[in-house]
C-alpha cells in the first residue's frame, strides 16, 4: 500500500493508502518520483469523469507527467542504474503489436497509458515502468523539467508532422500550455516565426515572451486577417489547431497558403465540421496527432541544448500533501497558470 492522489469518482479527489502493483520485472525500474505535471487531460477526468470512449469506472490515481530517481533495476535492464534521474513515457504498447513494429506505437490499440481509465497514473511516491520507456536526464535538466517532457512531446509530434523546412512561418490557434508546446516546437524545427492566437491577454503575453511567437489577440483583430498583412497575403506555412475549440475550424484554411500544412492537435468534445472544399482549393496537407512516437530522446535534446527552456512555463508549484488543491486551482482555469506541478518528494 502506498499513498496516491486517488480519483475516487467525477469531482472527488482523496490523498489515501492504494494497492498498486511493485513487482519489478527483468525489463522494468523502480522509480522515486520527484515531480508530478497537472495536464489538462487529469483535470478533465476530475471535472468530467471522462474523456471521449475512456470513462472512469473505479478510483484511479491521477499524474502522467513524471521525473524522478531509479531506486531498482531489473536483471535484464541495460542502460539505467540505481541513483540515474529520470523522465519517463507515460504510454507503453505492446511491442509485438502491428502499430509497434511500424514505429506508431503511439497508435497501438493495446497501449496502456498512466492515468487513462483503467490505468493509473503516478501521483505517487514510488512507481514501476518499463526502462525501455524510461529516460534519463542530462545532468542540467531539472526534475521540474523533466517532467515537462511528457506535454513537449506533443508539440514536437506535431512539429515533427507538419515537416516544416527551414524559415518557415507558423500559426498556432490557442495559446494554451498545448499551444505554446507546439509554436516552441515549431520554433526548434525551424519556423523562422510563429504567430500564436488566443482570447486571453494574459495566456498571450506568457507566450508571446519568447523571442520569435508573436502573439495575437483574436478579441482585437481575426487572426487570419493579421497572418495574411504578415505575409503579403500568402498564409502560413504551418498552422496548428491547438485549442480545441470547434470556432476554431471555422475559416481554417483561410490561414494556410496554398500547398502548406494543416496540423489537428486539439481534441474537439464534440465532432466538428470543416471546409472541405477550402482544403482542397489550396490542395492542404492535413495532419494529426495523438500523444507521439520516438519524440522523448529527441525533447531532451533541444531542453539540454538550450534552444528549448520550458521553465518560464512551470508557473505552480505544490507539496505533495497540497495534490487536491493543486487540482483545485487547475479545475478553476486561471488564464495564468500555464504549468502547473506537484512536487511528489519532499
Ligand atoms: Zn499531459
Amino acid at each position: 500500500m502506498q499513498q496516491a492522489l486517488v480519483l475516487e469518482k467525477k469531482g472527488v479527489l482523496s490523498l489515501r493508502e492504494i494497492d498498486l502493483p511493485t513487482q519489478v520485472g527483468p525489463g522494468d525500474v523502480e522509480i522515486e518520483i520527484d515531480t508530478v505535471g497537472v495536464c489538462g487531460s487529469d483535470v478533465h477526468y476530475y471535472t468530467h469523469g471522462a474523456i471521449g470512449p475512456y470513462v472512469l469506472r473505479e478510483p484511479m490515481v491521477l499524474g502522467h507527467e513524471a521525473a524522478g530517481t531509479v531506486v531498482q533495476v531489473g536483471a535484464d535492464v541495460k542502460g539505467l542504474k540505481v541513483g540515474d534521474r529520470v523522465c519517463m513515457e507515460p504510454g507503453v504498447p505492446n511491442l509485438s503489436s502491428r502499430a509497434s513494429k511500424l514505429g506508431l506505437y503511439n497508435v497501438d490499440p493495446d497501449v496502456r497509458f498512466w492515468a487513462t481509465p483503467p490505468i493509473h497514473g503516478v501521483l505517487t511516491p514510488y512507481v514501476v515502468h518499463p526502462a525501455a520507456f524510461t529516460y534519463r536526464l542530462p545532468d542540467n535538466v531539472s526534475f521540474a523539467e523533466g517532467a515537462m517532457v511528457e506535454p513537449f512531446a506533443i508539440g514536437m509530434q506535431a512539429a515533427t508532422r507538419a515537416r516544416i523546412q527551414p524559415g518557415d512561418v507558423g500559426a498556432v490557434i490557442g495559446a494554451g500550455p498545448i499551444g505554446i508546446m507546439v509554436a516552441l516546437a515549431a520554433l526548434a524545427g525551424g519556423c523562422a516565426r510563429v504567430f500564436i492566437s488566443d482570447l486571453s491577454a494574459d495566456k498571450l503575453k506568457i507566450a508571446g515572451q519568447y523571442p520569435g511567437i508573436i502573439p495575437v489577440d483574436v478579441t482585437e483583430r481575426p487572426f487570419a486577417e493579421v497572418i495574411a498583412e504578415k505575409t503579403g497575403g500568402w498564409g502560413a506555412d504551418v498552422v496548428f489547431e491547438a485549442s480545441g475549440s470547434s470556432r476554431a475550424f471555422k475559416g481554417m484554411f483561410d490561414l494556410v497558403r496554398p500547398g502548406g500544412a494543416f496540423v489537428l492537435v486539439g481534441l474537439p468534445v464534440e465532432p466538428v465540421e470543416f471546409d472541405v472544399a477550402g482544403a482542397i482549393s489550396k490542395e492542404v496537407r492535413i495532419e494529426t496527432v495523438f500523444r507521439y512516437a520516438n519524440i522523448f530522446d529527441r525533447a531532451l535534446e533541444l531542453i539540454a541544448s538550450g534552444k528549448v527552456d520550458l521553465k518560464p512555463l512551470i508557473t505552480g508549484t505544490f507539496g505533495f500533501r497540497d495534490s487536491i488543491k493543486a487540482f483545485e486551482r487547475a479545475a478553476a482555469g486561471h488564464a495564468s497558470d500555464v504549468k502547473l506541478q506537484i512536487k511528489v518528494k519532499e
